[in-house]
């Protein structure tokens, strides 16, 4: 059923639009405010409070004030409160599902997975809060006690990328509840939207002022540039690209701050001669279309034995070509716009300069006219090993097909980037599969599976995708420090 206007109004209408400090939704110190976009449409969907510097201040002062008692709450009451967030966000989750397509684009069947996604971060770790475990045993030399417990880091700065507006709030937001910690949140400036109901959402379930402070900013590195060396600020947790994660690893050195880095991929997905070439089909359309490709763990190179190539290249290419682009909230649209032109404009040149080098587009090739960022489904098969698309991050609906001779070629190809998050292999042989996990330099791999991504699996990169895991039993760690209490035994 179509979406009306008044629905659409009456939303954007409950949407907080001011700056978020100690429980207050206020505006910018500098009453500056900015547009948010419908990137299908390029109108503006609302205007909302425009971060600086002083209102990071007073959002890491409030943090900060609020640190002591809130790490002292009991836990149950902290995993309450994100069992209630849960709850409420389930309960609203068609009205999440919508805010999310009007401001990022992707289509509404795909913005409501991300709603159960996002939201069974809350319910973990509503359910780790309890369970950040220590440790009691006596000294080797039997002289003394030791006791070893897990405390909150404390105030932590959260930044967010724009594609997946509620899943990369909650991963960070609910193991910082959890874990006791206070937070100043700063969402993409894209995508505020999501983060601002979230909030609200977080204080209806119960949330102190101050917890979390939300600084939605089209100046990042202006506004949140003196947290980083504010003693207060304990920890850094962003997610976003390699080259802003770098930047910010070098600011957040002279704190010596904890830091966590979800930073981008070039995950390669392997089809060996052994597969079911038909669930590798299903896999890649999922690896690569889902968020129209703007995904870090987005397949972005297909690597495929070459006595399977030519069948998977055809069924791929056939599933691809089936697919429509469309505005997120029209029923039958696969594929929604890029979220915006310049990122666009990115894929295309990467395709064209396939395409010169050699490469043939079997489906697709360019960007679709007429209003909105839209990019047609491509295929690009006889793909130049050197080609730019093959070291860079795509960021849109975009599959280059390369083939390999054997295994260790196919390893040669997966290992030859800088990055290192995620993998898909698909073989029916299982110590193939196992061996592949041991071979490839990834943090995750989808093995026989096109998407991994799991609120209780550890989620993460190695090499230049980052340092640290979201989600799992790890994901509350991020959240905590190690403290050891040495008792000395007078007897
Ligand atoms: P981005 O340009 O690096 O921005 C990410 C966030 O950092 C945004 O909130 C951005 O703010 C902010 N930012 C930019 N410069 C900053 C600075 N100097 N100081 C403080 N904050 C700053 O990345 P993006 O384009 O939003 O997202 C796409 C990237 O994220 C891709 O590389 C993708 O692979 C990666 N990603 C990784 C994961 C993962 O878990 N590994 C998940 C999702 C996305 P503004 O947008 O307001 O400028």
């Amino acid at each position: 059923m179509a979406v009306s206007p008044e629905r659409i109004s009456a939303l954007l209408a409950e949407v907080p639009t001011g700056l978020l400090i100690d429980g207050q939704w206020r505006p910018a110190a500098s009453g500056q405010r900015f547009a948010v976009e419908n990137p299908a449409t390029g109108e503006v969907l609302v205007e909302i409070a425009d971060a600086g510097a002083a209102d990071a201040a007073a959002a890491l002062d409030a943090a900060a004030a609020a640190q002591e008692a809130w790490a002292a709450t009991a836990p149950r009451e902290r995993g309450e409160i994100l069992r209630r967030a849960f709850t409420a966000v389930t309960d609203r989750a068609e009205d999440f599902a919508l805010l999310m397509t009007l401001e990022m684009g992707k289509p509404l069947a795909e913005a409501r997975g991300e709603v159960t996604y996002g939201s069974e971060f809350l319910r973990w770790f509503s359910e780790e809060a309890v369970r950040a475990f220590g440790r009691y045993s006596i000294a080797p030399d039997g002289k003394s006690r030791l006791l070893v417990t897990k405390k909150p880091v404390g105030p932590c700065l959260l930044i967010t990328p724009w594609n997946f507006p509620l899943a990369m709030a909650t991963r960070k937001i609910a193991p910082a509840v959890a874990a006791g910690c206070t937070m100043v949140l700063k969402p993409a400036a894209l995508t505020p939207l999501t983060a601002q109901l979230f909030a609200q959402i977080m204080l209806d379930a119960g949330l102190p002022a101050g917890v979390l402070n939300v600084i939605p900013t089209t100046t990042a590195g202006a506004t949140t540039g003196d947290l980083l060396v504010d003693p207060r600020l304990r920890k850094l947790s962003f997610t976003g690209s390699t080259e802003v994660g770098r930047a910010l690893l070098a600011d957040a050195a002279p704190n010596i701050l904890r830091t966590s880095m979800e930073l981008g991929g070039n995950a390669p997905f392997l089809v060996f001669e052994d597969a079911d070439i038909d669930a590798a089909v299903t896999g890649a359309m999922a690896a690569k279309l889902r968020n129209m490709g703007e995904a870090c763990t987005a397949a972005n190179r297909f690597l495929v034995h070459e006595s399977v190539a030519e069948e998977f290249s055809r069924k791929f290419t056939a599933a691809v070509a089936a697919k429509h682009t469309g505005p997120g909230i029209e029923e039958g649209s696969d594929i929604g716009p890029l979220i915006d032109a310049k990122s666009r404009d990115k894929v295309h040149e990467l395709v064209s300069d396939a395409v010169s080098a050699g490469a043939v587009a079997l489906t697709g090739g360019g960007p679709v006219a007429g209003q909105g960022y839209f990019y047609q489904p491509t295929v690009l098969g006889q793909v130049p090993q050197d080609s730019r698309i093959l070291q860079e991050e795509i960021f849109g609906p975009v599959a280059p097909i390369v083939s390999f001779r054997d295994e260790d070629e196919a390893v040669r190809l997966a290992n030859a980037t800088e990055y290192g998050l995620v993998a898909y292999v698909y073989t029916q042989d299982l110590n193939r599969g196992l061996r592949m996990g041991e071979r490839l330099e990834t943090g995750m791999l989808g093995l026989n599976a096109g998407v991994v991504s799991n609120p209780a699996a550890p989620f993460g990169g190695v090499k230049q995708s980052g340092l640290g895991r979201e989600g799992g039993v790890e994901g509350i760690e991020e959240y905590l420090y190690t403290q050891y209490i040495g008792i000395a035994d007078p007897a």
